[in-house]
């Protein structure tokens, strides 16, 4: 047997190949210290921020305090088997959440991992989590609507494709409500909806996703879930793993709205994963970053330029107030980041004004370019009625004697306020919406007894689907009333009035 010199050369080039294949640079650690969902570890030199670690048992953490002889790192599992001493491995990955259209239809957690059992989800791609927002270059500003289907937003705060238009109200003011029935609104609309649920009752969730399954619109909704019986730092984590599955569709070009419900309970579950790590607290116990976490969280939402696709991210983040208190440190700090708030009042809500929306102290700053002129024309009329009307309300209950003209813009205000009534799960379509409010503001409910107006417009709508449905065909085309159009709908009034009385 002759040894080839070549041959054993080319044997011992690949085992020295394969030995470099080996060699993976990989940072350990000890854990020193281990408690309520909080880490401390001895020895990770070359961690980076935000990185994920590995801790035995296949629960992952993620590293928050860098610190000179120990890193803090939040737990995303169960602490219970993690003991001291135990050893931690960097994973060289910042956390990450898969991300496609694969995901349409799932519930997931914050992690993107399936919570629903309809086993794996098929994504090829992942984005971290934390990511950038886009620049001022790659903006554009707000153009097209998001219609939620609400009279009383369409027509009064109007919200746009790409805006940041906080929710808020006390407990049990219909802030869900709000969500929910935007989602069933973009059944055909073609924009899909996100909704990430933070430290709420798991109860509450279900039947959330319950809707979305009966009316059909689960297939273009994803649910994030971090409920309340999950630890604080995956409540954390909830809203950014959200956001990038919104960015994933608002970089294609598509347009995606993401809702966080809520943000109060976000920041408590930050303020906990704070505290545990020892950092200093702040304001109402916060810590000194609770501002930044919101607002680099919100500036995700964005309408891309058009050569980036064009695409949007509407965000619709909530936050719960404490008996109407919106000048406490969390809802001014958010109120302060977006481009306006709806603000729904418990005494409306009380006394049957739903959705509970204070006109008064509701804004949205951008929306309105991106209102059809159709809306905006009968909007400013609707509008400056419903002042007038608050304005002569005070004054109506002492009693005095009103003079007619007074007495017709008190009539006026209250048809309105009764048209912008709204059961849940029926959201409009705006042509519809804009056929009833002209017929409200051009005083044709006037003589319909307050009581009796949801009544007519019930019926008046069938009677324009069923007879008319041109005039409604023609505003949605036209994004406008045109002159005939108008001349049709007074005439369909007429005919229609003579049919009710
Ligand atoms: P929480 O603070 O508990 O999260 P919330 O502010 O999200 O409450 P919802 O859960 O949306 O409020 O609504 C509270 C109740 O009011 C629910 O029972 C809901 O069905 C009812 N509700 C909400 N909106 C309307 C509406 N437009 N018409 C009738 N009922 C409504
Ligand atoms: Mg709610």
């Amino acid at each position: 047997m002759t040894v080839r010199p070549d041959e054993v050369a080319s044997i011992i080039k690949r085992e020295i190949e394969k030995y470099e294949d080996k060699l993976k640079m990989e940072s350990v650690g000890t854990v020193l210290q281990v408690g309520d969902g909080v880490a401390r570890i001895y020895g990770l030199d070359d961690c980076m921020s935000n990185e994920l670690i590995e801790f035995p048992g296949g629960v992952y953490g993620i590293a928050l305090n860098l610190e000179e002889d120990n890193v803090g790192c939040v737990l995303l599992g169960p602490d219970s088997d993690i003991k001291e001493g135990d050893t931690v491995k960097t994973t060289g990955k910042i956390v990450e959440v898969p991300v496609g259209e694969a995901l349409l239809g799932r519930v997931v957690n914050a992690l993107g991992q399936p919570l629903d059992g309809k086993g794996t989800i098929a994504t090829e791609k992942t984005l971290p989590i934390e990511g950038t927002a886009p620049n001022v270059i790659e903006r554009q500003p707000v153009k097209e609507p998001l219609q939620t289907g609400i009279k009383a937003i369409d027509a009064m705060i109007p919200i746009g494709r790409g805006q940041r238009e906080l929710i808020i109200g006390d407990r049990q003011t219909g802030k869900t409500a709000i969500l929910v029935d935007t989602i069933l609104n973009q059944k055909d609309t073609g924009v899909i909806s996100i909704y990430v649920a933070i430290g709420q009752k798991l109860s509450t969730v279900a039947s959330v996703i319950k809707t979305l399954e009966n009316n059909g619109v689960m297939e273009n909704s994803i649910v994030v879930v971090a409920s309340a019986s999950e630890p604080a730092p995956m409540q954390y984590i909830a809203p950014y793993s959200g956001c990038a599955m919104g960015e994933y569709f608002r970089d294609k070009g598509k347009h995606a709205v993401i809702m966080y419900d809520d943000l109060y309970k976000h920041a408590v579950a930050y303020r906990q994963v704070s505290l545990l790590l020892r950092r200093p607290p702040g304001r109402e116990a916060f810590p000194g970053d609770i501002f930044n976490i919101h607002s680099r969280l919100l500036e995700r939402a964005a309408k891309l330029n058009d050569e980036l696709g064009g695409g949007s991210l509407t965000a619709l983040p909530v936050v719960e107030t404490q008996a109407g208190d919106y000048a406490a440190y969390i809802p001014t700090n958010v109120i302060s980041i977006t481009d306006g708030q709806i603000y729904l009042e418990s005494d409306l809500f009380n006394s049957g004004v739903r959705p509970a929306i204070s006109v008064g102290l509701s804004v949205s700053r951008v929306g309105g370019n991106a209102q059809i002129p159709a809306m905006k024309k009968v909007a400013g009329a609707l509008r400056l009625n419903l002042a007038q009307h608050r304005e002569l309300a005070a004054f109506a209950q002492f009693g005095s004697e009103l003079d007619k003209s007074t007495q017709e813009q008190l009539t006026r205000g209250e048809k309105l306020i009764e048209i912008l009534k709204q059961p849940q799960y029926e959201p409009a379509p705006v042509a519809e919406q804009v056929i009833i409010i002209y017929t409200a503001i051009n005083g044709h409910l006037d003589d319909i007894p307050t009581g009796k107006v949801k009544d007519f417009e019930g019926k008046f709508l069938q009677f324009i689907r069923d007879k008319h449905s041109g005039i409604a065909a023609e505003i949605k085309e036209k994004k406008k009333i045109a002159e005939d159009t108008a001349r049709n709908l007074e005439r369909a009034i007429t005919e229609f009035k003579q049919e009710y009385k």
